[in-house]
């Protein structure tokens, strides 16, 4: 008995973890979520988007282990914080399945949570909820809260009196009335003013996702069904045909009045997913809902986001890559549609990469040794696709005392690596911050020339640096190169010229 309570501290066991029948709080969130992280370590991590003014922490959690990534996020509006318990509750739901059964409500879990990531901002204005929940004392400085504060029930804002959901730099620039900090509505002086916006629109650029999903709580319904780009996505039809199936909702338009700064508008209009807004709820007017109805706003939304990741998964892969420069912007399946992307970025090119971008995840740290000349070299190799890669000056700075030696210089105009073969290695070896395995490699824009003339050899960028394969260098240079598998080493000899031994050079 001692031991199987030894064991239990280490991996609690499961159970459920969030009760939803009350006002759910923002330290409540952090946890359920830890105690959640604890539970359910292979499946879900807990991380951070940034701060809110009051500084709390905007907890990220992430959720599953697939490639394809969906953004989530709940209670941008203060007097909606339901839909913080909606979205706690559902992952307490789905992960107690996941480890159980595997099914929930016919859906397989296991497969789901391998394909799909759901990255969910439970609580995007804690400062606001915080006010809607525990009135003005508890804010840090109620001085300034109190000349907005007008009674805390309908409060959406953010505790600046910004509405957070009309912040974002989408259609931000439309002329609305005249007004100021307030319980709701009021867009900011300027697009993105506030630490919560700042901090989704930056996290939304440091991941692609493909699709992204807004909880709010008025009225049971959904916008971004009449998406104009939906040709690029027919499974957000699908998505949500099965989701007014499942629960009844029904098809609300943004007009004029209500779309503008949105961060429904933004995702859509700078991503070019689906992105769709669900109004968790029935409305009820100038009040939360109430905290201990929650089953009537579970039951018709509780396969929500089970829907969206079945189509999410049966999406093309995205093959066409945008990037700036060497830094990855974002995926696409149509060339056209991607170059419509790419045109809103300077230095952008669009890239067809079979496989999408995990083909330019999978580098990895190689175990490779090389030797110049009987003495083994300061190189790092990096296998990519199968093949061995290495960083140029690494080995210009390995071969700068023999007769292989040459120099490199790089020409901005040209965009191009020039060679000069016979010249000492000028530069410095300045050290390079190790990479780890799955650090993208992109396919380089850089030229390469030796003594000025072009010479063709496959190339990638990792963090800001070109890798070459050593055999294209050698045969251009002209060194011999022999590799033995059993040791795993490579051997320059520059003595002798290359010879083409691809046969016995299975992997460099
Ligand atoms: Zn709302």
């Amino acid at each position: 008995m001692l031991f199987c309570s030894c064991i239990a501290a280490k991996e609690p066991a499961i159970r459920y973890v969030v009760d939803p029948y009350h006002a759910y709080s923002y330290e409540e969130m952090l946890e359920d979520a830890s105690t959640l992280e604890q539970m359910y370590p292979d499946i879900i991590r807990l991380d951070s988007i940034g701060e809110s003014v009051e500084k709390r922490d905007l907890l990220l959690i992430r959720f599953g282990n697939g490639d394809r990534k969906i953004f989530i996020n709940g209670s941008i509006h203060a007097c909606e914080y339901i839909t913080t318990t909606y979205l706690m509750y559902m992952i307490d739901r789905y992960a107690y399945a996941y480890k159980t059964s595997g099914i929930y409500e016919g859906f397989d879990l296991k497969k789901i949570l391998d394909s799909v990531t759901f990255c969910i901002v439970p609580m995007l204005n804690p400062d606001g909820v915080n006010l809607v929940h525990n009135g003005l004392e508890s804010v840090r400085n109620p001085e300034e809260v109190s000349k907005i504060f007008t009674g805390y029930a309908d409060w959406k804002a953010n505790i600046n009196g910004v509405d957070l959901n009309r912040n974002f730099d989408n259609n931000w620039y439309v002329q609305r009335p005249e007004n100021g900090p307030s319980a709701g509505g009021f867009k900011g002086y300027t697009p993105l003013s506030e630490p919560e916006s700042r901090a989704v629109a930056r996290y939304l650029d440091s991941e692609m996702f493909w699709t992204f999903l807004n909880f709010h709580s008025k009225g049971e319904g959904l916008y971004g069904w009449d998406d104009p780009n939906i040709e690029y996505y027919p499974q957000l039809a699908s998505m949500v045909s099965r989701i007014i199936e499942a629960s009844n909702y029904r098809k609300f338009i943004d007009t004029p009045d209500t779309d503008y700064g949105t961060l429904l508008g933004y995702v859509r209009e700078t991503y070019l997913k689906p992105a769709l807004t669900f109004e968790l709820c029935r409305y009820v007017y100038g009040i939360p809902y109430p905290d201990e109805d929650f089953d009537s706003v579970w039951a018709p939304a509780r396969t929500f986001c089970l829907i969206v990741a079945e189509e999410v998964m049966n999406m093309e892969a995205q093959e066409y890559l945008v990037f700036q420069n060497n830094k990855f912007l974002h995926a696409f399946c149509d060339e056209e549609y991607a170059k419509t992307y790419a045109a809103k970025w300077a230095n952008s090119r669009v890239l067809y990469i079979q496989g999408g971008i995990e083909k330019l995840m999978n580098m990895t740290v190689s175990d490779i040794s090389v030797f110049v000349d009987g003495r083994q070299a300061d190189m790092q190799a990096y296998n990519i696709n199968g093949n061995n890669y290495f960083r140029l000056r690494d080995l210009a700075t390995a071969l700068s005392d023999t007769p292989a030696r040459f120099d490199i210089e790089y020409d901005t105009g040209s965009m191009a690596v020039m060679m000069t073969k016979g010249k000492s290695y000028t530069g410095d070896h300045e050290d390079v911050a190790p990479v780890s395995s799955g650090t993208m490699a992109v396919p380089s824009i850089s030229g390469l020339c030796l003594n000025k003339e072009k010479i063709e050899a496959a190339a990638y960028n990792i963090n800001g640096n070109n890798y070459y394969k050593l055999r294209d260098i050698a045969a251009a240079i002209n060194f011999g190169v022999t590799y033995d598998h059993h040791e795993r080493k490579i051997s320059i000899d520059t003595s002798v010229a290359y010879e083409d031994d691809t046969a016995g050079f299975v992997g460099s």
